[in-house]
């Protein structure tokens, strides 16, 4: 899952993206509103934290314009504490979710796993395929109750896949979920990383199909 960061206070956007990226997320981040605006624009994010109050373009105005290009990732906003205008603007803007300032990081990373659920159609924050389990509080994954120790590269596909089970997932949708904008991207690892988890995982819960990606789903049905 690759998220952006929109927060022009750089402690606070380095703490939001270290929390994010220890929790298996790769995290792209932007400074100010014209900056996140240009990424969230272009890139394709499965959730974007964005703060309301950004130089150079305000959060609320981001979000509209994403909203009115079409681009309908979820938007987990942060607010000052007792703005409450700012939130009834950011919600009617598009935005799915707040955070006000100051916040704990545990409460942003729950939100977060949150959206990303509500996102892809999910009411459990456990995925289940087959004898699979992966559990997205944790970070733990499972085959017939019994730990599988993934790398976080693997553990992020994997966690890509479950979220998107029952449908055929590219290998460039992967490609552009699972990197950074900065990272020299080759579809070819996909397919390393792909056996890898097969082999882990010991139950083929990843089909390949031909032309076409990936599709996860349950051995033998
Ligand atoms: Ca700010």
């Amino acid at each position: 899952m690759r998220l952006l960061v929109v927060e022009d206070d750089p402690d606070l956007n380095r703490q939001l993206t270290t929390a994010l990226s220890d929790a298996g997320y790769v995290v792209d981040r932007a400074f100010d509103g014209e900056e996140g605006h240009y990424l969230g624009e272009t890139e394709p994010y499965d959730a974007v934290i964005l703060d309301i109050g950004l130089p150079k373009m305000d959060g609320i105005s981001v979000l509209e314009a994403w909203r009115r290009e079409g681009r309908s990732m979820p938007v987990l906003m942060l607010t000052a504490r007792d703005r409450w205008s700012d939130k009834v603007q950011g919600f009617d803007a598009g935005a799915d979710d707040y955070v006000a300032k100051p916040f704990h990081l545990e409460e942003v990373l729950a939100r977060v796993r949150a959206l990303l659920r509500r996102s892809t159609g999910h009411a459990n924050s456990e995925f289940a395929c087959g004898p699979v389990r992966l559990d997205t509080r944790t970070g733990r994954v499972t085959v017939d109750g019994n730990p599988v120790r993934l790398t976080s590269h693997e553990y992020r596909l994997l966690s890509y896949l479950m979220h998107h089970a029952g449908r055929v997932v590219s290998r460039t949708e992967l490609v552009e979920h699972l990197y950074d904008q900065d990272f020299d991207r080759d579809s070819n690892t996909i397919e390393v990383f792909v056996g890898r988890i097969r082999r882990k995982l010991g139950v083929d819960i990843i089909q390949t199909v031909r032309g076409l990606g990936y599709l996860l789903s349950t051995p033998g049905g």
